[in-house]
């Protein structure tokens, strides 16, 4: 059944945007806007807007996707169990419009022990003003 939320991103986002946010889809590692970004500021959902991770945060994983040791809030972001491609992993999504952003793993630096491996596909990032 199309969905009418669906036409408008689709209007609204880029193939690759709408793919990754709205049908959970990956995109490729060190080929993507933000995983050797190193500008300070605020990563945005990009599909609704919300704050997501502050690149404060966000650290090299070597994986080619940017990685964050931490959401901006423990309320930005929520997770669900994802068993596609034959893993079981937990998927994060936009608390405010369940844009699949990536997924959370327990490999990540201390203090929080989590990396947040994103796409970047799903993120605005707002670059901070420097005094
Ligand atoms: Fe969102």
């Amino acid at each position: 059944m199309p969905d009418a939320n669906d036409a408008a991103y689709r209007e609204r986002l880029t193939a690759l945007q709408f793919e990754v946010t709205r049908r959970k889809g990956t995109e490729r590692p060190f080929d993507n806007e933000y995983w050797d970004c190193h500008t300070p500021g605020v990563y945005h959902c990009v599909c609704c807007g919300a704050a997501l991770f502050d690149s404060e945060t966000k650290y090299e994983s070597g994986t080619g996707w940017p990685s964050f040791s931490q959401p901006v809030t423990a309320e930005a972001v929520r997770t669900e169990s994802d068993s596609s491609h034959g893993m079981v992993r937990v998927g994060v999504l936009c608390s405010q419009c369940e844009a699949h952003l990536g997924h959370v793993f327990r490999d990540g630096p201390q203090p929080t022990g989590l990396r947040y491996c994103m796409n970047s596909a799903s993120l605005k990032l707002e670059p901070r003003e420097e005094a």
